[in-house]
C-alpha cells in the first residue's frame, strides 16, 4: 500500500513532497490557531502589556474578584460564612439563607436565570464577559503573568530565558517562578476547599488532625496541580481549545454585538511611515497590537473566535496613536453593522426577549428567596397496611410527618386537625422540637369513622403551626374501606 504524502509551503498549493515527508497536509498559517506553528508545536504567547484605559478598568474588576473569592468563605453572615456549601448535610448557606436540596423551585429559576444571562450577555456585549470576568483571563493577566514578570522579566527575557541553555541560574529563576506559582495555587487550592468545609472546620482539621481529611486534602493537591498546569502552562489554549463559550459565542453574536475590530477602512493601506502619507491609512504596522495579545490574535484579519476580547490590542493600538498624534479608536469595540458606517442597535429583538426572559428568571428567584417558607412539612403514608379497621368501626391511618426547619434556630411544632370534626390525630411526639436547619421525621396515626369515606377515600386537613411563626395548612388522602360493609374494592 502506497501513502500520497503531500507538504504544503506557507499558503501554497499541496503538492508531492519533497525532502522531509509528512503524512498529512499542512494548512498555511493563517489557517491555523495563532498558538500553534505550522509544524504543530505550541507557541507561548509572552503579551507585552501596554497599561492603557482599558487594562485599568480590567485590572480593577480583577482585584474586586479575587479579594471577592478568598473573602467570601472567611466574612461570617450569621452562624456560617458568607457562602458555604455544605455536601456533607447538603445544605447551601448563602449570605445568611439556607438552601436545601428540597429547594428545587430555586435551583430550577437559578440554573434557567445563570442559562439566559449567558445568552443576554453574549448576545449584547461579546465576548466581554471572557476580557474582563473570567476567572482564565482575571488569574492569568492579573497573577500569574505579573509573578511571572517579577521573577523572569518582560516578554523579551522570558524567551530569552527558554531559549537559553539550562544552567544553574536558569535552574534558580524557574524553581523560583514555579514555586511561586504552587504557593499561590495551593492559596486558591484551599480557599476552594473551605467553599465546601467553612474554615472554621478546615484551617484546625488540617492542622491538628490531617489523618481525618485525607479527602480535602487530596482535593486541595489535585486542584492545585491544576491550577499550576492551567495558569503555568496551558493558558490560553484553554480559551482558544478547551473552552466552549467561545463556540457558543458564535451562535449568540449578531451584526451587533460589541466586538474588538480594527477599522479597516481608516487603517488601510498600511504604510509604515510616521508621516500620515498622502492616500495612506492610519495603521502603520508596528504589531503592537499583536504583540499586547494573550492568544496571538492580529485584529486586523477581522473578526476571530480566538479573540477573546481583552481589549489589550485596544490599549496598545491607542498608545501608539497617541504617540504619533493622530485620532485613538484605530482598534475599538464596535459591532460589524457601525463598521459598515450603519447605526448599531443595542435594542433589538433578539437580546429584548433574552432580557425579558433574563429579568423574568432572577426576579423569579428574588421572589423564591424572600417568600421563602420558614419550613417544609411533608406528609406520607407510613405502616406496611394501607389502613386499620378498628373494633370501634373507625378506620385508622399511618403517617410519617417530616419536618424541615429552615430557619437557622430551634422551633418547636405542633400538628392539629381541621377536618372533618370527627377525626382525631395522635403524633408519636408533640411538639416536634425541630433544631434549626435540621430535619425530624415522626410517626403519627389519624383516625376517622368509617362514614367518611367514600369510594375508599377521604380528605383530611391538618394545621401545622411553630412557635417560630410557622403556620401552614395541609390536605392528605386517608385511605379505607370501599364500602359500608368495610369491603375493599
Ligand atoms: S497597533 Fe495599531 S498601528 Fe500598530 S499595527 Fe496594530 S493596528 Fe496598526
Ligand atoms: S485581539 Fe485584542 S481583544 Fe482580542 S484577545 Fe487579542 S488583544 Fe484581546
Amino acid at each position: 500500500m502506497s501513502t500520497a504524502v503531500h507538504t504544503r509551503a506557507a499558503g501554497g498549493a499541496a503538492g508531492p513532497a519533497t525532502g522531509h515527508e509528512r503524512i498529512f497536509e499542512i494548512a498555511p498559517p493563517e489557517e491555523l490557531l495563532y498558538s500553534i506553528s505550522a509544524d504543530g508545536s505550541r507557541k507561548f504567547m509572552h503579551p507585552v502589556v501596554r497599561k492603557g484605559r482599558y487594562w485599568h478598568i480590567r485590572r480593577r474588576i480583577a482585584y474586586a474578584l479575587m479579594v471577592l473569592f478568598f473573602a467570601l468563605p472567611l466574612i461570617p453572615v450569621g452562624d456560617h460564612p458568607a457562602v458555604l456549601l455544605d455536601l456533607t448535610t447538603v445544605r447551601f448557606h448563602l449570605f445568611g439563607a439556607t438552601f436545601h436540596p428540597t429547594d428545587n423551585l430555586l435551583l430550577a429559576a437559578f440554573g434557567f436565570g445563570v442559562v439566559v444571562t449567558v445568552f443576554f450577555v453574549g448576545s449584547t456585549f461579546g465576548r466581554v464577559w471572557c476580557g474582563f470576568g473570567c476567572p482564565q483571563t482575571v488569574y492569568l493577566e492579573f497573577l500569574f503573568r505579573p509573578i511571572e514578570a517579577f521573577i523572569e522579566g518582560g516578554p523579551t527575557n522570558q524567551r530569552r530565558l527558554n531559549k537559553e541553555p539550562w544552567s544553574a541560574r536558569k535552574l534558580a529563576i524557574k524553581a523560583a517562578k514555579w514555586g511561586t506559582f504552587t504557593l499561590v495555587a495551593l492559596a486558591m487550592a484551599t480557599t476552594f476547599v473551605a467553599y465546601f468545609t467553612g474554615w472554621a472546620a478546615l484551617a484546625p482539621g488540617l492542622l491538628h488532625d490531617p489523618a481525618k481529611w485525607t479527602g480535602a486534602l487530596f482535593t486541595i493537591a489535585a486542584v492545585t496541580g491544576l491550577i499550576v498546569f492551567d495558569f503555568g502552562w496551558f493558558r490560553d489554549q484553554m480559551c482558544t481549545i478547551a473552552c466552549p463559550y467561545g463556540r457558543l459565542q458564535n451562535v449568540l453574536s449578531d451584526k451587533d454585538t460589541l466586538l474588538v475590530a480594527y477599522d479597516t477602512g481608516r487603517g488601510e493601506p498600511r504604510t509604515r511611515s510616521r508621516e500620515m502619507l498622502a492616500g495612506a491609512g492610519a495603521c502603520i504596522d508596528c504589531g503592537a497590537c499583536v504583540a499586547a495579545c494573550p492568544t496571538g490574535v492580529d485584529i486586523r484579519r477581522g473578526l476571530q473566535v480566538e479573540c477573546i476580547g481583552t481589549a489589550q490590542c485596544v490599549d496598545a493600538c491607542d498608545q501608539v496613536m497617541v504617540k504619533l498624534g493622530r485620532p485613538t479608536g484605530l482598534i475599538r469595540f464596535t459591532s460589524e453593522n457601525e463598521q459598515r458606517g450603519k447605526a448599531r442597535h443595542l435594542v433589538r429583538p433578539r437580546n429584548l426577549v433574552y432580557l425579558g426572559m433574563m429579568l423574568a428568571a432572577w426576579s423569579t428567584l428574588g421572589a423564591l428567596v424572600f417568600t421563602r417558607a420558614d419550613a417544609v412539612v411533608e406528609v406520607v403514608r407510613g405502616g406496611r397496611e394501607p389502613y386499620r379497621l378498628l373494633n370501634s368501626g373507625a378506620v385508622a391511618n399511618q403517617q410519617r410527618m417530616r419536618f424541615t426547619n429552615q430557619l437557622g434556630t430551634t422551633q418547636r411544632f405542633d400538628v392539629t386537625v381541621l377536618g372533618p370534626g370527627d377525626a382525631t390525630l395522635v403524633v408519636s411526639e408533640s411538639p416536634i422540637v425541630v433544631a434549626g436547619e435540621k430535619v425530624v421525621t415522626v410517626n403519627a396515626v389519624t383516625t376517622v369513622p368509617q362514614s367518611r369515606f367514600h369510594d375508599g377515600q377521604a380528605t383530611v386537613r391538618y394545621l401545622v403551626t411553630s412557635d417560630g411563626g410557622f403556620r401552614k395548612e395541609i390536605e392528605f388522602l386517608l385511605l379505607g374501606p370501599y364500602d359500608a360493609q368495610g369491603r375493599d374494592r
